[in-house]
């Protein structure tokens, strides 16, 4: 059945509509705005039907729901090569029951990172949007990355024909491991220069950048144009919806729920692309309850949904997750526009408050409809103590990241007293924040660093080292560059001269 074509819209107001295509090779629309679709369907009925070992064909199910302009065959052959033995499970996203919630592990990709459910797939989709569009610039990837986006971005596209990778990442503000992932990333076309300045600092700058008009005309001249691989970008999101459906019917099958039956959600967020993505899944239809969208000191989100305000007037605190070590969350923009009743012109001075002012303040009609959410945040002895709190009960380990939801849920449950079943996103594996996991579980792993971790980690735990980090201090640094704020433009220009 052919269907209409769905377009995207930008937050902002610009009035051009485009296909999911043009979108993704944007990144980001010209008026600043993120591209949103224009109404989001509901999921096929069949969708309920697959069982839980085939990712593949969910993934199609729910994502030519948004990809209206690609074939069949054309989303079939993307998701063929993304989800493929690049993963160390075949069923890709598995659901782990312990201590009474369902760990869904996305870390299963090549670089140990969610980050890589839509960072496998995003390369190929972008291929075919160049092909459709006739483009033959050369296509730059720009990235900010708070550490786990980089790494996938840059395994995604590297060696991929008719692109290059831009990773920026704030330099001495990732953890050790994943600092040596990118550092030692191998392909001719990849960069990864370390920036001095925050998470927050690269993202405005490479934001600025896509919104320079003059520096995109100038680098167009050497037939280049930009794209994006951070959460911005719309082909981020889309196949980050397939895994809340691919929980829910793991659940099913297991007999854990009965059809129809809500469940909760805890995700551990930073630039809010994960949970919006659980979002987009429950306006298809997915019976949730609570998103419970978890931070960690950097508690801007939980702020907001207590008090409607957001403020990142605020010192960014480094701690043990940092890939949730943000300030501006980016994707909370989509959001605004869907509780605005899709008001451009509102979202629009709410951003220009953000970025004029340092915050905003959200009216009580849309405060209302942000109930759905429940904000929580654990600092960094609470996540600590999760972690060893669950090995101990369990003998499951969970990473930082991990940790901080199930904290944050841990608050839900005693505030509410909620029965819902609760799915808890395990967003990286534990090999990636070996420290600060051992640690957490035991003091006398202190004397020991990152990298003779990994192998403690594996004996304790009987878990096989993952591929990806195996003999990573051994491998050659390929990369060395450092830039100062406001010298990105700089870097740029000479890589692409
Ligand atoms: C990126 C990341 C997050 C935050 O996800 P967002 O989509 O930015 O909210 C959480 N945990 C890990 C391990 C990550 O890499």
């Amino acid at each position: 059945m052919q269907k209409n074509n769905l377009y995207y819209k930008s937050t902002r107001g610009d009035k051009k509509k485009v296909l999911s295509a043009e979108a993704i090779i944007k990144g980001i629309a010209d008026d600043g705005g993120l591209f949103v679709p224009e109404t989001i369907h509901r999921a096929d009925n069949d969708v309920y039907k697959l069982k839980s070992t085939d990712y593949k064909e969910l993934a199609f199910l729910i994502m030519r729901e948004f990809l209206t302009d690609y074939r069949q065959d054309e989303l079939k052959d993307c998701i063929n090569k993304a989800y493929n033995n690049k993963f160390d499970t075949e069923i890709i996203a598995p659901l782990n029951k312990k201590m009474g919630v369902y760990f869904l592990e996305l870390y299963h990709g090549p670089t140990l990172a969610f980050k890589d459910m839509a960072l496998s797939l995003l390369p190929h989709l972008l291929k075919k949007a160049a092909q459709k569009l006739n483009l033959n610039q050369e296509i730059v990837i720009l990235t900010a990355t708070s550490g786990d986006t980089g790494k996938a971005a840059l395994q995604g596209f590297a060696n991929v024909e008719g692109t290059k990778i831009i990773v920026f990442f704030p330099y001495q503000g990732v953890s050790k491991i994943q600092e040596r992932q990118m550092l030692t990333q191998e392909g001719a076309n990849t960069y990864v220069i370390g920036l001095k300045g925050n998470f927050d600092d690269a993202q405005r700058e490479v934001k600025e950048i896509f919104e320079d008009s003059a520096f995109n005309e100038k680098i167009e001249e050497k037939n280049h144009i930009f794209s994006s691989a951070n959460s911005i970008n719309i082909g981020r999101l889309i196949p980050q919806i397939v895994y809340y459906f691919y929980a829910y019917l793991n659940m099913l099958g297991e007999g854990e729920i009965k059809i129809g039956e809500k469940i909760n959600i805890a995700v551990p967020t930073g630039n809010f692309g994960d949970i919006l993505a659980a979002y987009y899944a429950k306006e298809m239809g997915l019976p949730v309850n609570k998103l419970i969208c978890a931070s960690n000191e950097n508690k801007v989100l939980a702020d907001f949904f207590e008090t409607g305000v957001y403020d990142k007037r605020r010192e960014l605190i480094m701690t043990i997750s940092p890939s949730m070590d943000i300030l501006v969350s980016s994707n909370l923009e989509r959001l605004l526009w869907l509780i605005s009743e899709k008001d451009t012109q509102q979202i629009k001075e709410l951003m220009n408050s953000l970025k004029e002012k340092g915050c905003y303040r959200i009216d009580s009609e849309m405060k209302e409809k942000l109930k759905n959410f429940y904000g929580g945040f654990a600092p960094q002895e609470e996540s600590r103590q999760c972690i060893k709190e669950v090995f101990e009960k369990s003998k499951y380990l969970i990473d930082p990241h991990t940790a901080v939801a199930y904290a944050a849920y841990k608050k839900y449950i005693k505030e509410t007293g909620d029965k819902t079943k609760t799915v808890i996103v395990s967003t990286a594996s534990p090999f990636k924040f070996t420290k600060s996991v051992m640690v957490s579980i035991d003091s006398r792993y202190t004397k020991f660093n990152d990298f003779e971790l990994i192998e403690k980690m594996s004996d304790l735990t009987q878990i096989p080292i993952p591929s990806g980090i195996r003999d990573i201090e051994k491998k050659p640094i390929r990369h060395k560059i450092v830039c100062e704020k406001g010298e990105m433009r700089t870097k740029i220009t000479k890589i692409l001269e």
